[in-house]
């Protein structure tokens, strides 16, 4: 029989692991599988790790734990998950239900129906986010499909199902920085996607504020295009071509006997300069950085303990 592996990363779930657990059980039980549960505990402050530990107790041989040392973030916990599985066919799913467990025979169904390696899913709608949040997702999915070599699905979520080559693909993959929505697209493979509407979740609150996740999307962009930076290097082109123009044409004038006025111009020149400056070398402080984590190769987490 094949084994599925489940990774869900967990930060203070304590009131939907158990929710979690139950919706998966039911769904996994009776399909014709081995299964795995393996849950990452990013350093939940909560009693999560207590409630991972009561399943871990109950179902002897299915759940397994990887305790983190402190909070890493969601993309490190993914990748200790995945490196975890051992499954033929792995899935990541979030503990909250967003990602409905019952999707799981359907995503086989099409898997096997088509040949696909990967079944992914994805929200077509949004409802019950900030419109504001949405309104930054929809510019995030555009400018990354518009200027980077992946093609991000809008909407797609992590949940998906993939064959094992897929999953040592992604591993394989040695570079510092894991934005997985970007890994798991750049791997390639036959991938189709399941639809759904967005579902809210079960209980506890959502653990990306606002600037995480615009944080998060920069990441997305400066991992997988330099276009920021050919931005800065165009801009500071055309300005040093402008300006030398503007100050012949000055110099020419003055050559003649006009006397050169406008201090406004000119302080707003100099502030226009500075502005410009100050982004290029803001853009290039960005690489700078992603580089600098590449090169420290620093891991992305620590694990205190696994429980197998
Ligand atoms: N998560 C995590 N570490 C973090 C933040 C989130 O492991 O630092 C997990 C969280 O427990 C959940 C999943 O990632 O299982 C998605 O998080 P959440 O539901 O808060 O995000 P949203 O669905 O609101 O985007
Ligand atoms: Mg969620």
């Amino acid at each position: 029989m094949s084994l599925l592996s489940v990774v869900v990363p967990c930060y203070n779930e304590e009131e939907t692991v158990n929710l979690f657990y139950d919706a998966l059980i039911r769904v996994v039980k009776p399909m014709d599988l081995e299964y795995e549960v393996i849950f990452v505990n990013d350093g939940s402050k909560d009693t999560t790790l207590s409630k991972l530990m009561e399943l871990y107790k109950s179902d002897e041989g299915h759940v397994k734990i990887i305790d983190f040392s402190r909070n890493f973030g969601k993309e490190g916990a993914l990748l200790a998950g995945l490196r975890a599985a051992k499954g033929d066919y792995v899935t990541v799913m979030d503990a909250d239900l967003q990602d409905p467990p019952e999707y799981l025979p359907k995503m086989f169904e099409v898997m096997e129906a088509n040949g696909d390696d990967v079944v992914g899913t994805r929200r077509v709608t949004r409802k019950g986010e900030p419109k504001i949040r949405s309104w930054f997702a929809r510019q995030f999915y555009r400018l990354i499909n518009r200027y980077t070599e992946v093609e991000i699905v809008d909407g797609a979520r992590d949940f998906r199902l993939m064959k094992r080559q897929v999953v040592d693909s992604i591993l394989s993959l040695e570079e510092y920085g894991r934005f997985s929505k970007g890994l798991f697209v750049w791997v390639g493979y036959q991938c189709e996607y399941l639809e759904y509407e967005n579902i809210e979740r079960v209980a506890g609150e959502t653990k990306w504020s606002f600037w995480k996740l615009f944080r998060y999307a920069l990441d997305g962009i400066i991992e997988y295009t330099d276009m920021p930076l050919s931005i800065a290097s165009w801009l500071g082109g055309c300005l040093t071509l402008v300006m030398g123009f503007i100050l012949l044409v000055m110099l020419v004038r003055s050559l003649f006997g006009a006397a050169i006025t406008g201090n406004a111009v000119v302080i707003a020149l100099v502030l226009f300069m500075g502005g410009a400056i100050l982004l290029s070398s803001g853009i290039i402080g960005e690489y700078l950085a992603k580089t600098y984590d590449e090169v420290r190769k620093r891991p992305h987490y620590i694990v205190k303990k696994f429980y197998e």
